[in-house]
Order: structure tokens, then C-alpha cells, then sequence
């Protein structure tokens, strides 16, 4: 399984476009890594996870072939992680020629604030059949707990308590007998998540840290490194993560999390790697 982080930044993206503080100023003096853009995952060459407004660019810049994508699995429906207008474009309207079909996977109420928010930019009705077809795209509406399988790729589906009415959620994908979990938007795993991941090995864990480690003060819907920590540990005691796992954050914001040297440092020395925009890892 090959792994492709397209964005590693929170909605802010990093730094924070009009921020002067000392982290985003130290960020664009030291450019490179310390640029991030919002968060987006591919794996392998077809599978996306979250169409956001900077996956599409990040795959023209990592050299990904954007017309090979046959999936994507949508976590919600925020601003950073679905772009309705890129989707639009595989209309007729746009004079899209002979895309290929895409599926797209989400829980049934982030498919239907997708469908608004596609309303809202465009009068295409993202529900009707009619839409699909021009669009070729089909929708699959896939439950908390529910799982299903799509060429070679077997995909469970597990509730995130992140934005709850809008239907989020975060996937364990298996493919080629490697397993994945991307638990980006979400806080502290929720029961369900927890139960549902129950003596599965996690081959590849990869976790948002919107608040880094000197983050003070509410976490609200989103992880702090410390609260990372409690969520490994109870992972480890139910055999999801030994020490062959890979532990990687994405999802960063300027609030709490240094510069990317100094973040990756800590991390390598408290058991965890930090994800930055480009990183290809093979499992
Ligand atoms: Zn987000
Ligand atoms: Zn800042
Ligand atoms: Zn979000």
C-alpha cells in the first residue's frame, strides 16, 4: 500500500494565512515542510480520502494522476476537506470528457450536506440519479460500524465525534493485507470507534494534532498531543498499535504545534512522526 499525504494542515492551513505570531512567522521564514495545506490522503493511486480544496493541486504537484481516482471516502462535509466546486466540474456543464466512474463513500447525512453545498454553488442536484449519471459518480452511504469492500480495498466505516450531525466519521482501509486508520477530523475516539477497532492491527495509524503539544485551553471537536497520548495507550492495551506501528499526525494548526524540525523532533523522541505535505510511506 502506497500512502500519500496531499495536505497535513488544519483548516487554517499553516501558518495562518494573516498571522503574525511567532510560530507562523518562524513557519514562513523556514518554508518547506512548514508549509501545509489542508488535509487530504491518497492511497495508492485511486483512493482519496477527503476532496479538499488543496488535494487536487497537491496531487498535480506530488505527480499523481487526478483522472485515476475511482474512490473517495469523505470523512465530513467542513470547508477544508470538501470542495464542492471541484466536484462540480465533472459535469457536463464544465464539458467534462470521459471521466471515469467515481464512487463516492460517506455517511448518509455528510453525502446530504454535500448535496446542499453542491446546491448552493451550482443547480445540480448532487441526490438525482440524473446528476450521477452526468456526473458519472455513484453515492454509497456507508453507517458507523458498517463495512464494505471495493477493488482490493476492504473499508470500514467508524463514527467520530467531531461533527456529529453532519455525519463524520473516520475509515480503517485494508489493502494487500496492510491496515490503515485515518482518524482525521476527530477528538478523543468515541466507544464505538474504540469497539470497533478491537484487535485490529494498525499497520499504519495516522491522527490529527490540530493542537500540538503547548496548546492550552479547550481542545473543543479536535486532538491535543496529550490527548493523543491517552488514546495510544488505550490502543495499545486493546492490540491495535505494537512497537511495528507507524504513528503519524496530520491536521496541524499554529496553535500549540512548533515549527515542523522542532514538532518532528519531539515526536520522534515521544513515539510518534510527524506527516508532512509530500510524505509518501509504503506499508
Ligand atoms: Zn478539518
Ligand atoms: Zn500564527
Ligand atoms: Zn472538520
Amino acid at each position: 500500500m502506497q500512502v500519500t499525504f496531499l495536505g497535513t494542515g488544519a483548516a487554517t492551513s499553516y501558518p495562518l494565512a494573516f498571522c503574525q505570531c511567532e510560530t507562523c512567522r518562524k513557519a514562513r521564514e523556514l518554508g518547506g515542510k512548514n508549509f501545509r495545506k489542508r488535509a487530504s490522503l491518497l492511497i495508492n493511486t485511486d483512493l482519496l480520502i477527503d476532496l479538499g480544496p488543496d488535494a487536487i493541486p497537491a496531487m498535480h504537484a506530488y505527480g499523481h494522476d487526478t483522472t485515476k481516482l475511482r474512490l473517495l471516502l469523505q470523512t465530513h462535509p467542513h470547508s477544508d476537506h470538501f470542495d464542492p466546486g471541484v466536484l462540480v466540474t465533472r459535469s457536463s456543464l464544465y464539458r467534462c470528457v470521459n471521466s471515469d466512474l467515481l464512487e463516492i463513500i460517506a455517511e448518509k447525512r455528510c453525502l446530504e450536506v454535500m448535496a446542499d453545498q453542491v446546491r448552493v454553488i451550482e443547480s445540480i442536484e448532487l441526490l438525482e440519479e440524473k446528476w450521477q449519471t452526468d456526473m458519472h459518480l455513484t453515492l454509497t452511504a456507508l453507517g458507523h460500524g458498517q463495512r464494505l469492500s471495493r477493488g482490493g480495498y476492504e473499508i470500514l466505516a467508524m463514527e467520530s465525534l467531531h461533527h456529529p450531525g453532519w455525519g463524520s466519521q473516520i475509515y480503517l482501509v485494508k489493502e494487500g493485507g496492510k491496515q490503515l486508520l485515518y482518524a482525521a477530523d476527530s477528538p478523543a475516539l468515541s466507544a464505538a470507534a474504540l469497539e470497533a477497532l478491537q484487535g485490529k492491527h494498525l499497520d499504519l495509524a495516522i491522527f490529527e494534532q490540530t493542537f500540538g503539544p503547548f496548546h492550552t485551553g479547550n481542545t473543543g471537536a479536535h486532538l491535543s498531543e496529550a490527548i493523543l497520548f491517552e488514546q495510544l495507550a488505550r490502543l495499545r492495551a486493546q492490540g491495535c498499535l505494537d512497537e511495528k506501528s507507524q504513528i503519524y499526525v496530520t491536521h496541524i494548526s499554529h496553535e500549540g504545534n512548533p515549527h515542523h524540525e522542532a514538532l518532528a523532533e519531539r515526536g520522534a523522541s515521544l513515539g510518534y512522526f510527524v506527516g508532512y505535505d509530500g510524505l509518501e510511506l509504503t506499508l
